[in-house]
């Protein structure tokens, strides 16, 4: 055989095609062995090309030109010339296919990509190349672990929680344990930085951000100058542990976000109270609820007057739009960055709670009160989690993929790699 058909099979870096033979119309038989007929024998490395016998051996490959190939190699197993050598024999070793191996390395590279980038079911890919569902799994695990690199430090690091599958009874020994559905994600939230997902840790306490932030180099730790999370008081204890000199911020949109939850409660108390049961679509407090949930500055004239005209009917207590105006202050607080308008925007906040006086404006309060310090950062620093919530989508999307995982290690590796082998791809485009 020419070289030529080596360099077209792509393997003439370690192997001669020796014969192709066509067994039916859409496959052809290939037989390859090593283009080096010495070895080192691997006990005492002396270099020898006394060949004992040539055991053949199946291995599966890629499709060649569209066809499929039916794959045969060679072998040489080598006689050590050494006299002194323990070891009398030993089989040829090569790149391309790892020792004792059924599956081309290229073969393996390209199910594991096929999984990863297309967010594929394993069994699927497996499928389509021939190869068993182990095999394709462990394909996957040994790419993994050479895409997923360190984490590269990051100055803000940002902290969040995913639902990983529902709440489950396991029998642990004698026991009955409740699963944690949860998992938490760790983001580079630097300004400049490329927003990667840095890594996840099952549980979302504060013992597992410790876990986490222990698994990595003291570099790492030392990098991370701010951490952004939602208000969790288990985070921010597993953060003041792990990193001490890190400063905490909480997420703006957290903040917000228990604000309209707020405004909802106090709703449907109100409603309650007035008519003796849940709003249904023929009150119009119920109907117009999406009006109290809308940024002020975002109404148009005809909102607001939607707005006033329910509030006048249908408030005749004013609690609803009490805690209107108490959302409204803190939103606006919230936008600020400045130093004298923050304190004063906070006094106003302040201020439209007291009045409120209701259990659940108070409530809203007290928290703002608990993480002011780590509100004020969030504000003067000007930091988000956004990039987080943009993970989630791709989280929750392996998690359909997978019909739910019930192995947590294979969920993170297949999350992490679909990243890691599409994002390049992404920001290169
Ligand atoms: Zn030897």
């Amino acid at each position: 055989m020419s070289k030529a058909t080596s360099v077209l099979f792509g393997i003439e870096e370690e192997f001669d095609v020796v014969s192709v033979e066509r067994l039916d119309p859409g496959q052809v038989q290939i037989i390859i062995e090593m283009r080096s007929a010495v070895a080192p024998c691997p006990a005492c490395g002396v270099f020898t090309s006394r060949v004992k016998d040539r055991p053949v051996r199946r291995v599966r490959d890629l499709p060649a030109s569209g066809q499929q190939t039916k794959l045969w190699w060679r072998k040489r197993r080598l006689l050590c010339v050494e006299a002194l050598c323990p070891r009398r024999s030993f089989t040829q070793e090569s790149v391309a296919i790892r020792p004792r191996g059924r599956v081309t390395e290229r073969l393996r590279a390209k199910v594991a990509e096929a999984i990863a980038a297309g967010n594929r079911a394993v069994s699927e890919v497996a499928g389509e190349y021939g190869v068993s569902w182990p095999t394709a799994h462990r394909a996957l695990i040994a790419a993994a672990a050479r895409w997923l690199p360190e984490p590269t430090p990051a100055r803000r690091l940002g902290i969040d929680e995913t639902r990983f599958g529902s709440v489950r009874w396991i029998l642990d020994g004698v026991t009955w344990k409740r699963s944690d559905p949860w998992l938490t994600s760790f983001v580079d939230c630097s300004r400049d930085g490329p927003g990667s997902l840095l890594g996840l840790s099952p549980g979302r306490t504060g013992g597992c951000v410790r876990e986490w932030l222990a698994e990595q180099t003291a570099a790492f730790r030392d990098t991370v100058e701010l951490v952004v999370i939602d208000p969790s008081a288990p985070y921010a204890a597993g953060i003041r542990a792990a990193l001490p000199k890190a400063r905490i911020a909480v997420d703006k949109w957290h903040l917000v976000a228990l604000a309209n939850t707020m405004i909802t409660q106090v709703r449907q108390r109100v409603t309650r109270d007035l008519l003796g049961r849940r709003g249904t679509v023929a009150d119009p407090v119920w109907v117009n609820r999406r009006l109290l949930l809308t940024g002020a500055e975002h109404l148009s004239t005809k909102q607001w007057k939607r707005l006033h005209d329910m509030l006048d009917s249908c408030d005749p207590t004013k609690e609803i739009g009490a805690a209107w105006g108490v959302k409204e202050r803190l939103r606006l607080l919230l936008g600020e960055r400045e130093p004298s308008k923050i304190r004063w925007r906070l006094a106003d906040f302040y201020d439209a709670a007291i009045h409120a006086a209701m259990p659940e404006t108070t409530r809203l309060a007290q928290t703002i009160q608990t993480w002011w310090p780590a509100i004020l950062i969030a504000l003067t620093e000007d930091v988000t989690n956004a990039r987080t919530e943009g993970f989630n989508r791709i989280i929750k999307q392996t998690k359909r993929v997978g019909c739910g995982y019930r192995n947590l290690a294979n969920y993170q590796r297949r999350i992490l790699s679909h990243i890691a082998v599409t994002r390049p791809r992404r920001s290169a485009a």
